[in-house]
């Protein structure tokens, strides 16, 4: 055990780059009962490759149903078969470390089913990710462009703009023109509803984001305007009539306008890449991070952070890391798909690419309980990554300590604008406060 080394990792407020956590009001007002907080997540995917029932999980995880016994039944044979993947490991922590549980039987789920009801309070969501989980912060796709302050925690939940729907070349004229006042009717009005959309949630912003990977490929080109107006002006007027090529047009427009708007803004764009959630439907050649090579080259000052290790194109994701300044790899999510290979790429990482280029730890999941597993898996498996480093006298423990806490936190405070985003979050939502602390801030020159 190095022990300097693992109270480091267990201890560094961890920046947390990629979540889609509900509100507070959500997580209060709806959120889980213990089975649908234990199996609601990844994990309900691989139970149904194991061979439960579809409508057997979909059964376990209805919190109308108070037969908690009845419910973990059907899923009980599966849960065996899984327990021991990546998400399986991640339910097993969440078990023991939200709800005491060491094995998951009907005895110990009746037993702790009070605690859901004692988490889910005001405030309790925050303590958790914060105390339990000790995140500096979390970075949050919930799934559309607008990023309001959060008063749940104006400095702490920190908000991507969703740019998917583009990507898909899914152009949707009155959202637009809601959000912006202006309507879009050709190529020229999109690029200013574009730009008016960035200008407005931007500087609140802490990325833009797409997960366009799960609607189309990534491969990506550079399109003539002339052909993006043919594409999106049949999508608009005639989409009956669009095909997959006309949308594929669009959304490489729209990717390289985000590319664009993303340097304006100095905001990051997240990309995923690799890996689909849920089961049955990922086409495995549409996700290599590879695909998007040209859009790098493209955009040298763009800086991009591909997600989720490319997995399983882990080799080619480490060559593009290598080889692109303008890539970032964020092993958000790559912990619980495949730990095992997460601790071998680190540890390749390592030894290939920049270090200042690797983030270390996102969730992407919906409920704080859920990120108390994840995180603790990621600190778990990066402490066993860094500690077979040393002991095969790759690196000493401080060299280790300083490798864990670029991953953990630096590395997050180099690349996203956390000073600037918190302060233009704190003016957004408080304008009167802001003041008060600038014109105190004014005064500190003369009294040094
Ligand atoms: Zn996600």
């Amino acid at each position: 055990m190095y022990r300097e080394l693992k109270h480091v990792i267990d201890t560094t407020p961890m920046c947390d780059t990629h979540e889609h956590l509900w509100s507070e009001e959500t997580w209060i007002r709806d959120g889980p009962d213990i089975l649908q907080d234990l199996f609601d997540n990844y994990i309900k995917a691989d139970l149904v490759v194991a061979g439960a029932a579809p409508e057997a999980v979909e059964r376990a995880l209805d919190g109308r149903d108070p037969d908690l016994a009845g419910r973990f039944r059907g899923i009980e044979k599966a849960w065996q078969m899984v327990r021991h993947t990546g998400y399986g490991e991640a339910v097993s922590a969440l078990a023991r470390l939200v709800y005491g549980i060491e094995e998951i039987t009907m005895e110990a789920l009746e037993a702790a089913r009070h605690r859901t009801l004692e988490l889910r309070r005001p405030g309790e969501r925050l303590r958790l990710l914060k105390e339990v989980a000790r995140l500096d912060h979390v970075q949050i796709d919930n799934f559309c462009w607008p990023c309001h302050p959060d008063p749940s925690g104006f400095d702490f939940f920190l908000y991507d703009i969703h740019w998917s729907n583009f990507v898909w070349g899914e152009i949707d004229p009155q959202a637009l023109e809601q959000e912006t006042g202006l309507r879009v009717s050709d190529l020229a009005s999109l690029e200013s509803a574009l730009e008016a959309l960035v200008a407005k949630y931007g500087p609140v912003a802490i990325a833009l984001k797409t997960n366009h990977a799960y609607g189309r490929t990534l491969a990506w080109e550079a399109r003539p305007p002339v052909d993006v107006s043919r594409a999106l002006a049949v999508i608009l007027a005639h989409p009956e009539n669009a095909t997959e090529a006309d949308y594929l047009t669009v959304g490489d427009w729209c990717l390289a306008k985000g590319a664009e708007l993303a340097i304006q803004y100095k905001l990051p764009i997240k990309i995923h890449t690799g890996y689909y959630a849920g089961y049955g439907q990922m086409p495995v050649e549409w996700i290599r991070p590879g695909h998007l090579t040209a859009l790098f080259r493209a955009y040298p000052q763009c800086r991009f952070v591909l997600m989720h290790m490319g997995y399983p194109y882990t080799g080619e994701l480490l060559a593009v890391a290598k080889h692109y300044p303008n890539v970032w790899v964020d092993l958000c999510w790559a912990w619980s798909i495949d730990p095992r290979s997460t601790v071998e790429f680190v540890r390749r990482f390592l030894h290939t690419a920049p270090s200042n280029k690797l983030l270390g730890f996102g969730g992407d999941t919906f409920w704080p309980t859920s990120v108390v597993a994840y995180a603790h898996q990621a600190r778990a498996r990066l402490y066993q990554a860094l500690a077979e480093e040393i002991r095969e006298g790759e690196l000493t423990e401080k060299q280790a300590i300083a490798v864990a806490t670029r991953w953990l936190r630096e590395n997050q405070y180099e690349l996203f604008d956390l000073h600037g985003t918190r302060e233009a979050i704190q003016k957004a939502a408080r304008p009167d406060a802001v003041k008060k602390t600038s014109r105190r801030r004014a005064f500190l020159p003369d009294l040094a």
